[in-house]
């Protein structure tokens, strides 16, 4: 059986000692950090890294993200970080960035899914700090969720579906950002490649003087057998049962609004449901589209918050097909994108 520890208004003492505790003996916890909710366990444990794989079904070539609390825990996993990686670091952490540096020995390789580089971060989230502080060891840790759903950002949405396969979850409340972390990895010329886009954007790399760039397959369907830098990237992932659409975002509302009405003019069989903004939701209804608004078109905080709970909902929507309402790929957008095209498996209006 698990337990559920509220750490909603404040981390309690003994259930954290409790949750490190647990954490060195090798079990499995669920917590939040400012991303998404984390299913984490020792990192330096073999055994206990297995159970990760085995709680989400994740593919035993997805590497893990492992998480720190200080320096001194980065220096013991990962070495040769050179000046524009410190920079990174420096104006980057704690916060949503993960880096791919050179792995040591110390990490069993399922943690790295078998490569020579170990992706890296320090989340901004009290709890998420005090667990890895307290149990004294780096905890890898995937996004909570069975592999392919939508990622957890609140302990509601994935408690089912982790409930028995986990010792202890934490209750932090609602994740603050909503999408996973920028994964990126500093080249050999210095060039940032931003591997899988999140709140930290490339925008805030060039802003540090820093050369980005995006890695190409953030917008693509990696073909069968292509070789990516992130093997993430290969999986299917994010999407609802319910077919799902994403309409391509346009700044002149009227172009979106005309042509979902032109979709449903030619869909007319259809029960169609639609996630969209609030700017919006007027027009759909006059439509009689079931409508469910995420936040208003330019508050894209507000959306990469509320997105991943939204997709979760589709299935419960007694639709035969979502909509949903892209937003434009600047800043924290691009990553949106990112996870809306595959949850709607590159099906786009
Ligand atoms: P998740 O923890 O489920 O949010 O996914 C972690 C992401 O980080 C996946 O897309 C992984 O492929 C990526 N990742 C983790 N470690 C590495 C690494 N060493 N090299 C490249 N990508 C990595
Ligand atoms: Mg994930």
């Amino acid at each position: 059986m698990s337990v559920i520890y509220n750490f909603k208004e404040n981390i309690k003492k003994e259930e954290l000692d409790n949750v490190a505790q647990n954490i060195k003996m090798g079990k499995v916890v669920v917590f939040p950090t400012e991303t998404v909710y984390g299913i984490g366990a020792d990192a330096t444990n073999k055994e206990a890294v297995d159970k990760i794989f085995i709680a989400k079904g994740r593919p035993q070539d997805n590497p893990l993200i492992v998480h720190i609390s200080n320096i001194k825990m980065l220096n013991s996993i990962a070495e040769d970080v050179n000046d524009i990686e410190k920079k990174l670091i420096e104006n980057f952490w704690p916060g949503p960035m993960t880096i791919i540096l050179k792995s040591k020995d110390i990490l069993p390789k399922n943690v790295t899914a078998g490569l020579k580089t170990v992706g890296i971060r320090m989340p901004d989230n009290d709890i998420a700090l005090s667990i890895i502080e307290s149990a004294g060891v780096p905890i890898a840790a995937p996004s909570a969720n069975v592999s392919g759903r939508p990622s957890g950002t609140k302990l509601e949405d994935v408690y089912d579906e982790l409930k028995d396969k986990v010792d202890i979850f934490v209750d932090g409340g609602s994740t603050n950002i909503g999408i996973e972390s920028t994964v990126l990895k500093v080249e050999e010329d210095n060039t940032v490649r931003i591997l899988r886009p999140g709140k930290i954007s490339i925008e805030d790399i060039l802003n540090l003087g820093i050369n980005a760039k995006l890695d190409e397959h953030i917008f693509k369907d990696v073909k069968e057998g292509e070789k990516v830098e992130s093997p993430g990237m290969k999986h299917r992932h994010y999407a609802p049962k319910t077919k799902t659409i994403l309409l391509e975002y346009n700044s002149d509302d009227s172009i979106m609004i005309n042509k979902v009405k032109e979709y449903i003019s030619e869909n007319t069989n259809k029960k169609v449901g639609i996630i969209c903004f609030e700017e919006h939701e007027n027009e759909y209804q006059k439509m009689g589209i079931k409508c469910i608004t995420i936040a208003k078109k330019n508050n894209l905080m507000g959306i990469s918050k509320n997105i991943f709970s939204l997709l979760r909902n589709i299935d419960n929507l007694d639709i035969d097909l979502c909509i949903v309402e892209g937003v434009e790929k600047k800043l924290i957008g691009t990553a949106i994108m990112n996870r809306l095209i595959r949850a709607c498996e590159y099906n786009i209006l």
